[in-house]
């Protein structure tokens, strides 16, 4: 039977015409999607995504879906915030099923909370699919697992710029380098530098592994290993772009023994059944 066959029939919900659903999608490979999120592709009628929303993913909707891009292009700044979520509330009073697609997950440094919230003050149903973040699936597909009980009991997530585009300056980082043995960071190559300093001035060791994933789970994946002190000239010589997870741990070093089982993005695709394969 075909995967869409079969998760058609696995009691998943049926997508009411007039609801928004808000769906992570992972960090691009397809197959870091949920159940959840194929069955609201199957039935979208509209599909309004961001920038960190692999394209491929989008062959997967159901045809005559429609869809709106509502992320940043050609150097042209992305729709405001507000206009995206009166796009959604619009097209769902129209009667459609909206899919609204965000990458990673909707609620971890997503904007996903702010648009629930607007969708429930315009009474709007929604139902939130959560995704696996960049920071889980980034880490795992460069061989760095998040936690190791020989080196750390807690990890921090961070984001390295606000929403004036500063370096945060509610996160208090004395604490957070003081409890947080592992620090996985978003958003965080264009302060690097600062980043780095504070951590730095709150007494981590320069010497610290960290590790710069690129483009994570995508056919591109680019993974650069350095110390916490050299992060700002590896981001600088490489010329990384984002969009990027930086961690700073111990837990790096494991790279070196688990990278090699853990296959690229281009090396995991199953190749299709051919037709008329009693498998399929
Ligand atoms: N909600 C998303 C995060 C959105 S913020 C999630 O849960 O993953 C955007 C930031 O996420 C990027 O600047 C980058 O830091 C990170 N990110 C998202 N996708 C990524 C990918 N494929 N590779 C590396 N970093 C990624």
């Amino acid at each position: 039977m075909a995967l869409s066959a079969k998760v058609a029939g696995a009691g998943l919900p049926s997508f009411e015409p007039g609801w928004v659903w808000l769906v992570g999608t992972g960090p691009g490979d397809p197959g870091l999607l949920t159940l959840h999120a194929v069955n609201a592709l199957a039935q979208a009628d509209v599909a309004i995504y961001d920038a960190l929303v692999n394209e491929e993913i989008l062959d997967l909707a159901r045809p005559g879906c429609r869809f709106e891009y509502a992320g940043k292009r050609g150097g042209k700044p992305s729709p405001k915030q507000r206009d995206i979520t009166l796009r959604m509330i619009e097209l769902a009073r129209s009667g459609l099923r909206v899919l609204r697609l965000k990458g990673g997950d909707p609620f971890l440094f997503g904007r996903g909370g702010e648009e629930a919230l607007a969708l429930v003050e315009a009474g709007t149903p929604f139902r939130v699919v959560p995704g696996i973040s960049a920071g889980l699936g980034g880490l795992a597909y460069a061989g760095i697992p998040l936690t190791h009980r020989d080196t750390n009991q807690a990890v921090t997530f961070l984001t390295g710029h606000d929403a004036s585009g500063l370096v945060p300056s509610a996160i208090d980082w004395q604490a957070v380098a003081k409890g947080s043995p592992v620090i996985v960071m978003y958003m965080a190559l264009k302060h690097i530098e600062r980043i780095v300093d504070r951590l730095i001035e709150a007494g981590r060791a320069l010497s610290e592994p960290a590790a710069i994933i690129c483009n994570a789970s995508l056919p591109d994946q680019t993974v650069h290993e350095t110390t916490l002190e050299a992060l700002p000239a590896t981001v600088r010589e490489a010329a990384l772009q984002p969009p990027a997870i930086v961690v700073v741990g111990e837990v790096v070093r494991f790279r070196a023994l688990l990278d090699s089982q853990v296959p690229l993005p281009s090396q995991q695709r199953i190749a299709e059944p051919a037709p008329g394969d009693a498998s399929s």
